[in-house]
């Protein structure tokens, strides 16, 4: 695993060094809007702890974290009426490292929604 780089955007956005629109903010989770969307509603969701990737938040973080970011993801889906109670559906993906084509190593979750999407071949 590479060591976290705290220069990252995202770390950046947490230390209020540059602003992001907020969607939800938690103890331990983050929310905001992403700069480039590419569907109506494209939404990040970032933990607060400095983890680089999906496997070192799913591997590293605490439970407390964890739970905190899910319950997050679920309540940002109802709240802008993605989920399939109130809406449509979504599509979360999160990239990792090189392969992956992460672009920022803080972990992220994208959730996009609002149209139907691609089907996923690669
Ligand atoms: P990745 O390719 O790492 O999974 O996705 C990174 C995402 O972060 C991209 O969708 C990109 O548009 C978004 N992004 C990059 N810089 C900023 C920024 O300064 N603010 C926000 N809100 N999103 C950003």
């Amino acid at each position: 695993m590479p060591a976290y780089d705290d220069s990252n955007i995202f770390a950046r956005i947490l230390r209020k060094e540059i602003p992001n629109d907020t969607v939800l903010e938690t103890e331990h989770t983050l929310a905001f809007r992403d700069i480039r969307p590419q569907a109506p509603v494209h939404v990040l969701v970032i933990p607060k702890g400095p983890y680089v990737s999906y496997e070192d938040f799913a591997g590293n973080a605490s439970d407390a974290e964890i739970v905190d970011f899910h319950r997050a993801v679920a309540r940002i889906t109802r709240d802008l009426k993605l989920d399939l109670d109130g809406g449509q559906g979504f599509r979360a993906i999160t990239n990792a490292g090189a392969h992956g084509v992460q672009e920022v190593p803080h972990f992220h979750m994208h959730i996009l929604g609002g149209r139907v999407m691609g089907r996923m071949v690669a």
